[in-house]
């Protein structure tokens, strides 16, 4: 079935602002600097449902970096270009119950970044993008997830700068997976490649197109526009719904019941296929990394719109 008449559908996102709105559990990340100044009281919902209409509250045009919920949206452009056994034999789709940005997730598993939501999975798909230098690389990425939002997205530099000063982690994964022979282009190339696709500026909106897009076989619903077959969205949101919301996957699947991908900025995508995509934005976040607004919301809406994957009535 498709989501409730329209009239319904914008009273219960307004219904969810309105209700977590002044809940301010939560940290703002600082582990990059720049983060630790967004305003925390920001909080946007967007609904876009698969027929293209709009149901927002909010903050919906406050822009924000989209940190590791590119991370969806760049495996599933991989996908479309290397196929469903390529991706699993190269990445992996298996949850790793550890911190994103964990090394020892690999050094446990034989060298495997595990699965693509995670740092190291994201730096060795980021590589798998067909280009012959990091520049053509970056602008395939740049074009893929513009395609997904509908709209032309740009890089917040003073988020590129501020990470690419900070991330010597990620640089140690780049050289990890490379050592491990995962990893063929320039591992710092390629970490910066990956810095800056976490440092596109998007929307709370645009996190609700992209998902959206998801959702409809990957039909942007604005546009009209085939970004990526409806095989790729399967396998993308399959990967979602093990491994999208770090360690706290199996809990948002028990509660929420739907694929999503939150990032560290405070954004969270979260998944209908066949009906629609939420998208939030609020910077406080609990200890895994998830928005603590954005995922009160996405499990109010989960229940009150009928989107549990996993509910027969
Ligand atoms: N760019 C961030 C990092 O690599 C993304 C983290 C996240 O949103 O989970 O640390």
């Amino acid at each position: 079935g498709a989501l409730p008449p329209r009239s319904r559908v914008d009273r219960l996102v307004s219904e969810a602002y309105e209700r977590y709105a002044s809940v301010d559990d939560g940290a703002v990340a600082d582990y990059i600097p720049v983060l630790a100044a967004a305003d925390a009281s920001h909080f946007g919902l967007s609904v876009v449902s698969v027929g293209g209409s709009l149901h927002e509250a909010g903050d919906v045009d406050i822009p924000f970096s989209i940190q590791s919920i590119s991370k969806a949206f760049v495996f599933a452009l991989v996908c479309e270009e290397l196929g469903h056994e390529a991706v699993h034999e190269r990445v992996g789709v298996n949850n790793t119950g550890l911190a994103f940005n964990s090394l020892i997730a690999m050094e446990l598993n034989g060298g495997s970044p595990m699965n693509p939501m995670v740092n190291a999975g994201a730096i060795a798909t980021t590589a798998l993008v067909g280009a012959s230098s990091a520049e053509e690389r970056w602008a395939r990425v740049q074009r893929g997830l513009s395609r997904f939002a509908g709209r032309e997205l740009s890089l917040d530099e003073d988020v590129y700068l501020s990470e690419s000063r900070t991330n010597l982690r990620n640089r140690a994964i780049g050289k990890l997976l490379q050592s491990y022979g995962r990893l063929d282009p320039d591992p710092l190339e390629t970490v910066d490649v990956y810095t800056r696709q976490c440092s596109l500026a998007v929307t709370a909106h645009d996190l609700a197109v992209m998902g959206a897009t998801l959702a409809d076989g990957g039909v942007n619903p604005v546009t009209g526009e085939q970004v990526v077959s409806a095989e790729v969205c399967r396998d993308t949101l399959a990967v979602l719904a093990s491994c999208g919301m770090y360690e706290r996957s199996g809990e948002w699947l028990f509660e929420i019941g739907l694929p999503a991908k939150s990032g560290v900025s405070g954004g969270i995508v979260a998944v209908a296929p066949g009906k629609g995509a939420v998208g939030a934005y609020s910077p406080r976040l609990d200890t895994a990394g998830n928005s603590v607004r954005g995922q009160r919301a996405c499990a109010h809406l989960s229940r009150s719109l009928g989107l549990n994957l996993f509910a027969s009535v």
